[in-house]
This record gives structure tokens, sequence and C-alpha cells, in this order.
């Protein structure tokens, strides 16, 4: 609330500017031209904020923010330049292209932003999110470009066809054609083109049951025999299924009889259906008595187990090693760990498996500390459950 606040008075304080100056010089394009430069600055801001942010996580910044926002404001500030009160001389005097401080300072950073999310939108990126929800980043890359030239060519035939509708709202200073938006249309045609039409995107590594079969075989290689094996006959007595000669078996065996089992289980985690599909085992609610007696010790400060993710879905809680889920009554026993640096959840005997033969964290190649080596952290299962609800809750 706080800095909504300090937004409005931001932006009040250079309204007040626009409405002197704009008085002084009595023209109302010089008032509306000092809103948006605060508006262009408050947005600059978030740009720069959400960048660092990024940053720090290490995330792509695949998101809608950063390429349909530039985009807009890019084209809405060079469009702009046909009406600004302030900077809007023409730098390129003799001929019928336009460019003035004006388009350079405001218009052209995101013109050149809004070009590279196009680009990358065909070469780097596999999808563009929506909040919780995804599209095809090739997809989303045609229906941007195409709107951008849309929008462009309706523009140009608009303001030059209809300049009285225009004059009514606001006067033109000039009619000449912006070169911003000039490059814009040409950068967005040759961005269709080329890697749009005729690149090839090579695709990331899917997480394929065999990608996931891999990856546990990898693992399975690096088990060390004893504390596995007591682990094992716990589990096998309570599932009552044949007892398995090793892990991988015991694997098996398990996620066969989970997906035989016709009891009805509630999800306790919303999943997309393309989650289920690569994973069979997603969070499930703890059916029986065994359900909440309490909530065991209080987490005083959830940041610090918070994955290093941007956007935090169930997918950023599963370990790392099994791609599973932590669920209470099953893994109770087990505890988790969470790499120091990245701090993606794995249970803690994968974990401590994975450390006899790397010191590097699987997820993201960070060395893992010796002290931490000798002496990890553990979570408990239920207090890490507690965790994934508080961040996968908070985002509703
Ligand atoms: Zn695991
Ligand atoms: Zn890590």
């Amino acid at each position: 609330m706080a800095k909504f606040k300090s937004v409005v008075i931001f932006l009040a304080i250079f309204c007040l500017i626009g409405i002197i100056h704009g008085a002084l010089l009595n023209s109302i394009n010089v008032f509306v031209t000092w809103l948006l430069i605060g508006i262009w600055l408050i947005y600059s801001f978030k740009v720069l904020k959400n960048i660092k942010q990024y940053r720090e996580f290490n995330s792509p910044h695949n998101t809608a923010f950063f390429t349909i926002g530039p985009v807009l404001m890019g084209i809405f500030y060079s469009v702009w330049s046909n009406f600004t009160g302030l900077l809007g001389e023409n730098l390129l005097e003799s001929t019928d292209l336009y460019l003035s401080w004006w388009s350079i300072l405001f218009g052209f950073p995101y013109i050149l932003y809004g070009s590279i999310s196009l680009y990358r939108c065909f070469k780097k990126y596999n999808v563009i999110h929506f909040r919780r929800k995804s599209i095809k980043a090739r997809t989303f890359g045609f229906i941007l470009g195409i709107s951008i030239l849309l929008f462009i060519i309706i523009y140009w035939i608009s303001f030059y066809s209809i300049i009285d509708f225009y004059e009514s709202l606001i006067t033109p200073l000039h009619f000449l054609i912006d070169l911003n938006l000039l490059i814009l249309l040409i950068s967005t045609i040759l961005l269709l083109i080329v890697p749009g039409l005729f690149g090839a995107q090579t695709p990331l590594p899917q997480l394929t049951r065999d990608y996931i079969a891999r990856r546990t075989s990898r693992l399975n290689n690096l088990t060390s025999p004893t504390p596995n094996r007591q682990r094992q006959t716990v589990r096998t007595t309570t599932r009552s299924s044949p007892t398995p000669s090793t892990r991988t078996v015991a694997r098996t065996t398990r996620s066969v009889s989970r997906s035989a089992r016709s009891t009805p289980t509630t999800n306790r985690y919303s999943t997309s259906s393309r989650e289920k599909k690569t994973t069979q085992t997603v969070g499930r609610r703890a059916t029986g008595p065994v359900r909440r007696k309490k909530t065991v010790t209080k987490i005083s400060n959830f940041n610090l187990y918070k994955p290093k993710a941007a956007r935090l879905s169930t997918e950023d809680f599963k370990c790392i090693f099994c791609f599973k889920l932590p669920e209470y009554p099953k893994d109770n026993g087990r505890g988790i760990i969470l790499c120091p640096k990245c701090k993606y959840p794995a249970h803690a005997d994968e974990f401590k498996d994975w450390l006899q033969s790397s010191n590097l964290c699987s997820r993201c190649n960070t060395p893992i500390p010796s002290s931490f080596r000798r002496n990890p952290k553990t979570i408990s299962v239920k207090n890490y459950i507690i965790v994934i609800k508080h961040f996968v809750s908070n985002r509703r």
C-alpha cells in the first residue's frame, strides 16, 4: 500500500509540473508530456527492479511483463513523438523522417528492448508465462509480431486519413513519420521472417519418463547400501509389497501399487494436467487418522526455505533427485535438505547419497560447503509441507 502511495505522490509531482509548465506555455501537449515522463520513469523503475530480481534468481525473462510491456511502451512513446510538447525538435532536418530527443530518450530504449524480446521468443524461450498460464513462445512471437505490424499500419493510416479525429483529442505538432516506428516495423518484419518462419529452435530436454528414469538409475548407482536398506524394510512392511532386492525394484513396484490403488484421494495441490502426465505422483492429502494432529514447530521465516525462482509453482518443491513432492505420512522420517544456494529441496537420504560422489548441487551446480556436507540442515517433511503450502497457496 505504501508503494501505491509513493507512486501516486510521484505522479502528482509530475502532474503539478505539467500544469504549471503547460499553463505557462498554454499547451495541453506540454502537460500530458510531463505526465507521460512520470509514467515512463515509474515503469522503467519497475522494469529495473524486476530485472534485478530475476537476475538474483537466475530466471529467464520469459514473462508477459518482459515481452508485451516494453513493446507497448516503445510504440506508445514513439507515437507520442507526434504530439510531444517537450524535446520534440526534429534532429533530422530536410527529410520526411522524424527523430527527436524525445524519441531517442523515451521511445527507442523500449523499441530496442521489445525487438530483443521478440527475437528471444523465437530463439531462446520455450514458453511465455502469463501469471499461472503459459503459451508456446513461438506462437506468442507470431501473435506479438503480427499485432505490432497491424498496430503500426493502422495507426499510420488512421493518423494521416482522419487527422480531424486526432485534433479533436489533442493537436499533433508535426506529421512526419517517426523513425522509431519505422525501425520497429522493419525489425519486426525481419524477425517474423528470419528466426520466425525459417529459424528452427533447438528444444530443451523435456522432463520425460526416460529422462527421469536416467536420473533415477544414475542415483541408484550412487547408493550407499546401509541406510537405504533400513528404510526399505520399513517401507515395504507398511506397503505389503513383495520384498524388493534393489532400490529400483522398490521404486517401480511402489509406483505401480500407487497407480493401482483406487481409493479416492484428494489432490492437495492443484496441478495442471501437464504435470500429472510426467509425474504421476502429485501431493496427496493424508487420508485417515493421521490428518494434521498438530502443527509441529512454527516456521518463523519462510523465505529461508524459498526456492530461488521468480515464479514458484509446485514443480519447484519437487525433490531434485526423484522429482516427487514430499508427502507427509509416506515420507515421514526421511527429512528434507535444501541446497544452501538454490534452496531447492531433496530427500535427505538421496541428498546424502549424492554427496558421496559429488560436491556440487545437482540442480544449480554450486559447490556445497564442506561444513554443510558434514552437517546438512534437515527439515522434517511435515514442516516442509507447511512451507510448500505457504508459497503455493500464497500465489492464488
Ligand atoms: Zn527424492
Ligand atoms: Zn542448488
